[in-house]
């Protein structure tokens, strides 16, 4: 239908006119409300811009902009709009039109200009669409934390996550472009200072928890406060550097309880009295499985860009593995979560252990500010937090005073220090899992990691983590919300779990400590 093309146009212009000044004529705006102010970021510091919000649009006067960009604004009446110049160049905005003209090219704005008393009011998007094109320096809008960035300043983006890690607090800052920074604790604050004019940042919430109680931004421009709390003890610093960005992870340890003894829960596996019984390293059989499906409830853990939430995958896959375990193997499984409910980290090494569990999966899905990172990767706890635990429990020997008199040595098990014998059939597992993942999934560059993951090192068993991939990348979510894919990954653990009983059956009984009566 090319023929009737030329005329409509004509007459939709011409019509679009004449509708443009009925609409001014006739409807009111909607009322503008006043929002927070943007803060508009150059070299030579940062200023407040007003805005009010307009519907769902956040606006900006043409007199604000003006008066901080040395802009000239007037009537322009053959538009019904205005006219923005800038050193002879012009930006034409009509009325009731969501378009602006720069130097004569249209570009599209998400709401129209809306005249409200004397002023004009643009979205803000005007400043980093139709502005920019006419202005000699570099404007950008950074809508989220509500920054106007003049010139070259130097603004990374940071995203900033908290989750608690082994026991302690650990704070990941996700650094886009890498920017270097110090790290120095005033009081009660650790002060992270970016060598930035200003970060582009959410504050998460968080819940405090005596070791972190805040996180916000401070003084001077480019810093992150840390505000820490009573049982905060120390904190540790490292810093990922990758392509593009870097992953500053600041870890904050608690201060040593005090309580006359060591924090201790022994597990279940231990008895409660009786003579002191080390636990056999090697488990003759595999009886138990336990799969502790990441997150449920409250705790949606990552969610991907199509809405996929890392609770929901975990917990299919958890199922899918267990009828898999049960059926081939004929071993108990026990789920952490049946549904989707909040259970503490503690609660499930907890529910492991109790539950005399030989093998325990917990199976997560991982995020990352970088949408092309994927790949699934295998976790076991890292040897040098178990190390640093495990001479601690060496420590925590106790003579406790025993039934009828006199005192006897228990061997105390650290909580923290549980999956320290185990570490050596858990590094296996993992192998063992990489190995039949790598059959079936893609993994990521860095398929087996150590890392002091709380429920791994409350776990008295081999225990291992598997991050079954990336939800923010778009592609592996919709991977991961597939049931193929979901059958994969679990059939591909049902093999590293099979492999993992064989080569233990076949294991000589004199790797169980001799000492141990059977
Ligand atoms: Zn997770």
């Amino acid at each position: 239908m090319m023929v009737s093309l030329k005329r409509p146009v004509l007459v939709l212009l011409a019509g679009t006119i004449a509708l443009a000044a009925a609409v001014a004529a006739a409807t009111q705006p909607p009322a503008a409300r006043p929002a927070a102010p943007l803060t508009v970021i150059s070299a030579e510091g940062q200023r407040p811009l007003p805005a009010s919000q307009l519907g769902d649009q956040l606006v900006v006067a043409l007199d604000d902009l003006a008066a901080l960009l040395n802009l000239t604004v007037r009537e322009d009446a053959l538009s019904g709009g205005a006219a923005v110049g800038y050193k002879g160049r012009t930006v034409l905005l009509t009325a009731g039109q969501a378009l602006a003209s720069v130097s004569g090219r249209l570009v599209a704005l998400p709401s129209p200009p809306v005249r409200d008393g004397r002023r004009w009011l643009v979205p803000v998007e005007f400043v980093g669409r139709a502005l920019a094109g006419i202005y000699d320096t570099k404007l950008d809008i950074r809508k989220n934390s509500r920054l106007l960035l003049v010139g070259d300043v130097r603004v990374p983006r940071v995203a900033i996550r908290e989750e608690p890690v082994g026991g302690q607090v650990r704070v990941t800052l996700e650094v886009a472009p890498k920017t270097t920074h110090t790290i120095t604790q005033e009081g009660n604050h650790l002060l992270i200072r970016f060598d930035a004019d200003a970060l582009d940042t959410s504050i998460p919430a968080i819940a405090a928890q005596g070791v972190l109680q805040a996180v916000r931004l401070a003084d001077p421009r480019g810093t992150i406060a840390l505000d820490l709390g009573p049982k905060f003890g120390s904190y540790r610093a490292s810093l990922v550097p990758h392509e593009q960005d870097a992953e500053l992870v600041i870890d904050l340890v608690p201060a040593p309880a005090e309580t006359p003894f060591p924090v201790t829960r022994p597990p279940a596996a231990a008895p409660p009295s009786g003579p002191p019984l080390p636990v056999p390293v090697l488990p003759p059989a595999l009886r138990t499985v336990v799969l502790d499906p990441g997150h449920g409830g409250e705790e949606k853990g990552a969610a991907g860009p199509g809405g996929t939430l890392e609770k929901d995958v975990t917990l299919a896959i958890a199922r899918r593995l267990k009828a898999g375990l049960e059926s081939r193997l004929g071993v108990r499984v026990l789920l952490t979560r049946e549904g989707d409910e909040t259970v503490p980290l503690d609660d499930r090494a907890a529910l492991a252990n109790n539950n005399k569990g030989d093998l325990l999966i917990s199976i997560h899905a991982n995020a990352s500010l970088r949408p092309g990172v994927s790949g699934a990767q295998i976790y076991y706890l890292s040897a040098d937090e178990a190390g640093e635990e495990a001479r601690r429990a060496a420590a925590a020997r106790q003579s406790l005073p025993a039934l009828g008199g006199g005192t006897r040595d228990v061997e105390m098990i650290l909580w923290e220090v549980a999956q320290v014998r185990h570490l050596g059939d858990s590094a296996v597992l993992a192998g063992l899992a990489e190995e039949q993942m790598r059959q079936a999934v893609q993994l990521n560059p860095r398929p087996v990691q150590q890392a002091p993951f709380r429920v791994l090192a409350g776990a008295n068993m081999p225990a291992v983590l598997v991050e079954v991939g990336f939800l923010t990348n778009a592609a592996e979510e919709e991977r991961l919300k597939s049931e193929a894919h979901q059958e994969a990954i679990a059939r591909a653990l049902l093999e590293a779990v099979t492999r993992f009983r064989d080569a233990r059956a076949q294991e000589p009984r004199a790797s169980v400590p001799p000492t141990v009566p059977r």
